[in-house]
């Protein structure tokens, strides 16, 4: 079933205690895409500048990304630079110049319009609600990701955004953030009166949580000896979570717990390598053991 997304492609910098790259390939988008790739169809919707050439539009080729959304405008593509903590649990972020998404105004192509399954990546939340609006008929499932940088400076517009969306997928610090909660169960509550039915909290190393009127599921993350990077962790779990429901055609319980399953799988692959490193050597073997390998993980008796 075809999926689309919209979000940032960007160029990012990134310092962690494992190294630091000045400009890798990256975006909320670029992530999302290329880990539902692997389970589905991806439409991608996005821009970005002239410095965006033919190597970084590779990334997307021989995977199953139309890039006919894809619109390249004079300028300089979206570029971000964080900086990570010694445990990786914090980030900083030291730069967000928006370049030419601050002028994006996009244009679906017609065959994007029958999309089932959206996904509103991070990005300006009235850009969100433009692409989730062009879409013809009401998709299955639309869920959205977004961030402080949006939920301080653009709240009205979120507020207005998540009215329209199924599903809420945010970190920890956003989801006590946006609700004013600090627990996480009664900040789901708040969420609900917003518009989700659903919200999944991504908590980094601690594993994802996902509320809905049946309860509570949780994911473990998968423990790894030496994480390098976890950039784009949350937009690739976005992608596992987002590509497995699409690529399933349901929404049930089952289906739901599965997804998180390869949410937390194709997070876990991320951070192992520097930006999308390790997506680009990524094999579907390698994701189907490892999501076999959590069953294992978190089997036990009463
Ligand atoms: P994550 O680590 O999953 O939160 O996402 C990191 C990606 O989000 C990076 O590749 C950035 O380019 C992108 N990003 C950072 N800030 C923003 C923002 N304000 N809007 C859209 N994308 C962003």
């Amino acid at each position: 079933m075809s999926l689309l997304v919209v979000g940032s492609v960007a160029f990012d910098g990134i310092e962690s205690p494992y190294g630091k790259v000045d400009r890798a390939l990256g975006g909320a988008a670029t992530y999302f895409a290329v880990a539902a790739s692997f389970f589905t169809h991806v439409s991608l919707v996005g821009i970005v500048g002239d410095d965006f050439t033919a190597k970084d539009a590779q990334i997307f080729k021989g995977r199953h990304i139309d890039t006919a959304g894809l619109e390249k405008a004079p300028g300089k593509t979206f570029f971000w630079a964080g900086k990570y903590s010694q445990n990786l649990n914090e980030r900083v972020t030291l730069t967000t110049d928006l370049n030419v998404f601050a002028e994006f105004k996009p244009k679906l192509p017609e065959e994007y319009k029958k999309s089932k399954y959206v996904f509103l990546a991070n990005i300006a939340p009235d850009l969100q609600r433009d692409v989730l609006h062009q879409v013809k008929v009401r998709p299955k499932v639309a869920a959205l990701d977004t961030m402080n940088y949006w939920i301080e400076r653009t709240n009205a517009e979120l507020r207005e955004t998540l009215k329209h969306v199924d599903i809420l997928m945010i970190n920890d610090s956003e989801t006590r953030e946006l609700s004013n909660e600090h627990n996480l169960l009664r900040a789901a509550k708040h969420i609900f009166t917003m518009g989700p039915k659903s919200l999944v909290v991504k908590r980094g190393e601690y594993g994802a949580m996902l509320v809905d009127k049946r309860g509570v599921f949780c994911v473990p993350a998968f423990p790894l000896e030496e994480p390098h990077d976890p950039t784009g962790a949350g937009d690739s779990f976005a992608g596992g979570f987002m590509g497995y429901l699409a690529g399933a055609g349901q929404q049930n319980d089952t289906a739901l717990r599965r997804a998180m399953v390869y949410g937390s799988v194709m997070g876990s692959f991320t951070v192992e390598q520097f930006g999308l490193d390790r997506l680009r050597s990524l094999k579907r073997s390698e994701i189907h053991a490892r999501a076999r390998h959590f069953s294992k993980l978190t089997q036990f008796k009463l």
